[in-house]
């Protein structure tokens, strides 16, 4: 049986001699393991629409182990992507995640969606000579970790206080214990906690929201962005069970 399937690679490594594997991110079928054969032998056409970071429409035919690829077009290859160094670098450590980040089983069409989105949108800045630690690529590879953090299931909950479940009320800073979620301030405990400002979760509610063209246009200070960034590592952190570097 063969299926067709629009897909981004994530990445690959070799298998035997002249095949490899691809760890892909399907919209119909979520993330998936699937194999090539003889891609390594031949500068096949197949291999440069394989290539990681590349979005392509695949023929796939089931197999007893890995299902694999018999047919393949470029839908769009990310080439200013490709040629700027910094570009490259974020969507590679942004894909390294995901694909850490998102279990087999977890078919959601918008995390494919939104990967797309964030590769678009990456794409379109790399012919400027934008610096990509800064805003908004930051912001649209920030948006799009909370996205999957959302739609995996593994948002924290920030409406509520985890001791005495009162809803709670806006003031500067919130105590957020890991794991467990946002405290009133009723009761102190000594185990680690981050200082979590009002605008984060504002921000983060915005994320998963929103479209990327949104979030481009949002201009946030240091300050803002700093603990953003801290609190989307310790999430990730969370949800990983090892340490980050974003
Ligand atoms: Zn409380």
């Amino acid at each position: 049986m063969e299926v067709k399937t629009e897909v981004i690679i994530l990445k690959s490594w070799k298998s035997k001699e002249y095949n490899r594997i691809y760890s892909i991110y399907s919209k119909e079928f979520g993330k998936m393991l699937i194999s090539a054969l003889g891609v390594r032998k031949m500068k096949a056409k197949l291999a440069s629409s394989l290539e990681p970071l590349t979005e392509s429409e695949l023929f796939l035919v089931k197999c007893r182990s890995l299902d694999r690829v018999k047919g393949a077009i470029t839908l769009k290859p990310y080439l200013k992507i490709k040629r700027n160094l910094d570009a490259l670098l974020l969507s590679k450590g942004t894909i390294e995640i995901l694909d850490k980040l998102v279990e087999f089983d977890l078919r959601s069409q918008e995390i494919f969606l939104a990967l797309k989105d964030f590769l678009r949108f990456l794409d379109k800045l790399s012919t400027s000579a934008a610096n990509f630690e800064q805003t908004p690529a930051k912001l649209a590879q920030l948006s799009f970790f909370w996205k999957v953090i959302f739609y995996s299931g593994y948002f924290p909950r920030l409406n509520h206080c985890i001791f005495c479940q009162q809803k709670i009320t806006e003031k500067d800073f919130y105590d957020f214990y890991i794991s467990q979620g946002i405290s009133c301030g009723c009761q102190k405990r000594n185990d680690f906690k981050f200082k979590l400002h009002k605008n984060t979760i504002k921000l983060i509610k915005f994320f998963v929201s929103q479209d990327i063209s949104a979030v481009a246009k949002i201009k946030i200070g240091n300050k803002d962005l700093l603990n953003l960034k801290q609190f989307t590592k310790i999430n990730l952190e969370r949800i990983l069970d090892k340490k980050v570097v974003i």
